[in-house]
């Protein structure tokens, strides 16, 4: 599919895992994906596997990478406006970078508190401002946010799940600002992925990512957990004009649990 051809997309967090597949799959579609990373040597080999990937080369897309704390709202000016002034556009972003910082509300500190917070949705409020600049312009842009499961509730996740929460509000709200603007703004929610973020979730309660994933795959109608490409496929539909008329949503990805 060539869905993507000649558009220029933003990934943060795309070194690895979910961020890593979707740029993968976004360029494969046919953009030139900009993958912003807080580890900017695992970002820069992640653009280059991408770029030499035979199935994105068919597509003409692309990717480069760049380092950048989402949290800063200096760096996040300085990027995209590099990103505009090499690429000439701005048509889509994924806010994609998270992190965990699990406990229960007793023992959660204020660090784990802000830095969670910060991450998972100051990230995407200095994003979307920063790259709404762009789109506005254009008369064009795709937002799409990576909320989660967990923003319905889950314990020792008090923080986690008030950010993904807050990401769904956020959604729901630049849908209503940006539409006007020809600008979709969407969400994914997912479940249970398998990835480094999960795999150090399971060492934290003392199982192996195998042990983990068998538990959770027993509760998910689907019979397994999720695979990042299944979360970049949605993304991509998202990020795409098969979508044209979709925004505000969030969409879960959990293999059928409720
Ligand atoms: P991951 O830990 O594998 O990757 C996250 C990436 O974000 C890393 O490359 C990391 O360096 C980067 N990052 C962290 N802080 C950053 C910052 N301040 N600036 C720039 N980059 C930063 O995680 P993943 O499992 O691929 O998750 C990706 C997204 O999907 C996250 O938002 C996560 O909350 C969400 N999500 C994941 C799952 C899951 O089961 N894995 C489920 C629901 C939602």
């Amino acid at each position: 599919m060539n869905r993507l051809k000649n558009k220029t997309a933003i990934v943060t967090g795309g070194a690895q895992g979910i961020g890593a597949a979707t740029a993968l799959r976004l360029a494969a579609e046919g953009a030139t994906v900009a993958i912003l990373d807080l580890n900017a040597e695992r970002a820069a080999a992640t653009a280059a596997e991408i770029s030499s990937d035979a199935a994105v080369g068919a597509a003409g897309g692309s990717a480069v990478s760049a380092a950048c704390d989402v949290t800063s709202e200096d760096q996040v000016a300085e990027v995209f406006g590099q990103i505009f002034a090499d690429h000439g556009r701005i048509d889509i972003l994924v806010n994609n970078a998270g992190i965990t910082r699990d406990n229960m509300l007793f023992k959660m500190d204020r660090p784990d508190w802000d830095s969670v917070l910060a991450t998972n949705l100051t990230s995407a409020y200095l994003c979307a401002k920063a790259a709404q600049k762009f789109m506005v312009q254009a008369r064009y842009g795709k937002i799409v946010s990576l909320s989660s499961r967990s923003a319905l509730g889950n314990r020792g996740q008090a923080n986690y799940a008030a950010a993904k929460a807050g990401i769904q509000g956020l959604t729901a709200t630049l849908a209503l600002e940006l539409g006007p603007f020809n600008i979709n703004v969407n969400a994914v929610a997912p479940g249970y992925i398998a990835t480094a973020m999960t795999a150090a979730t399971a060492g934290r309660v003392g199982s192996t990512p195998e042990e983990h994933q068998k538990s959770v795959a027993e509760r998910t109608p689907l019979g397994r957990v999720g695979e990042p490409e299944e979360v970049a496929a949605a993304i991509a539909f998202f990020a795409s004009d098969d979508s044209s008329y979709v925004s505000g949503q969030t969409l879960y990805i959990n293999g059928g649990a409720r």
